[in-house]
């Protein structure tokens, strides 16, 4: 890796390159969000269909209007509320923003990432940034810069942050008058909108299958073996398997690895250490196959149980 310098990696931005960058969720892969012919590099570095928006990042409040025909008192009350931090926010978008980010459609995703490196970035390149996670399309996110090496080898510069601190991607929300609705669970939970908007009806549109959101396929962020989703009816493990715990009983099982994200069920360590986990038992080349405890669908759970049956969809279903 080249030096982690977010002057140079500003520079890059500025000229039309690519950057991977931490943010507190996952690494992104930066662009220009108002260059299209940078922007398109992103789809064509991460093997992403362009039906699939992208999240543009910003670093002020004043962005939001630039990019944004309609910011609505509802949309300030959450932005107020949770940026900077890992909830976007879907808007009508201004003539700006070019319709490859968007992938046509006449909204944009918005985000104010809270993460220093991320949002100094944002500031030396002078623009909004588009970014996506730094990984191959469909594949794991990547949550530290040697994730992001393992998949976009070619990629201009990265710039290290360490491990991410919330671990997977961010809630997205869209808000129409007095309707919020969640399109993808994330860290910030359906209960956390609704203390933030108490006059508005926050609903969960983001059921599994449903596709509410452009991009938001049934399978995604798999690992390159295959991933079970641990139940009754398993009693024993095939050799060579690896076994991800959050908490749960070890000695139930005979497994080659076992990786806690865990000790406790604590839904935000497990959040934080999921992909990381099932990044260490895809690189290592004793385990075969993976094994993963599943958690309760509550609070926090509905977004780490969203990663996880979308991790393992590919596997459990042969037709896809
Ligand atoms: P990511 O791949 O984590 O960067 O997240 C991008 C996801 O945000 C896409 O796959 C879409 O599901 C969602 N998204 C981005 N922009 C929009 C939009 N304008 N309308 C609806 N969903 C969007
Ligand atoms: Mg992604």
């Amino acid at each position: 890796m080249k030096n982690n310098s977010i002057d140079e990696a500003a520079q890059i931005i500025k000229n039309g390159g690519l950057v991977a960058f931490p943010t507190e969720t996952v690494y992104g892969l930066g662009a220009n969000a108002l260059n299209p012919f940078a922007v398109a590099k992103i789809f064509e570095l991460k093997e992403r269909p362009t039906f699939d928006p992208l999240i543009v990042h910003i670093a002020s409040f004043d962005d939001l209007k630039t990019l944004s025909t309609d910011v609505s008192e509802n949309v300030m009350r959450l932005v107020k509320h949770f940026w900077p931090g890992p909830l976007t926010i879907v808007l009508p978008k201004s003539s700006i923003v070019p319709d490859i980010v968007s992938s046509g459609l006449d909204t944009v995703g918005i985000r104010m990432p809270n993460n220093p490196i991320a949002l100094d970035l944002i500031r030396k390149s002078n623009c909004p940034i588009a970014a996506p996670s730094a990984n191959k399309f469909g594949q794991l996110s990547p949550v530290n810069a040697s994730h992001v090496k393992k998949q976009l080898p070619d990629v201009d510069y990265i710039l290290d942050g360490g491990n991410t601190s919330v671990g997977i991607e961010s809630t997205i929300v869209s808000i129409e008058g007095d309707t919020c609705q969640l399109l993808r669970p994330g860290f910030i939970t359906l209960e956390d909108i609704e203390n933030a908007l108490p006059n508005t009806f926050v609903f969960n549109n983001s059921k599994p299958g449903k596709l509410v959101s452009p991009g938001l396929l049934k399978s995604h962020y798999s690992p390159k073996k295959p991933l079970y989703i641990l139940n009754d009816s398993i009693r024993n493990l095939p050799e060579y398997s690896g076994l991800i715990l959050h908490g749960g009983n070890n000695s139930l099982y005979t497994a080659q690895k076992v990786i806690y994200t865990s000790q406790t069920f604590n839904k935000i360590e497990i959040t934080a250490n999921l992909f990381a986990s099932l990044h260490e038992m895809e690189e290592d080349e004793s385990v075969k196959t993976i094994y993963i405890e599943p958690v309760e669908e509550k609070g926090l759970g509905i977004a780490i149980m969203d990663r996880v049956k979308k991790a393992a969809y590919q596997y459990n279903n042969s037709s896809n």
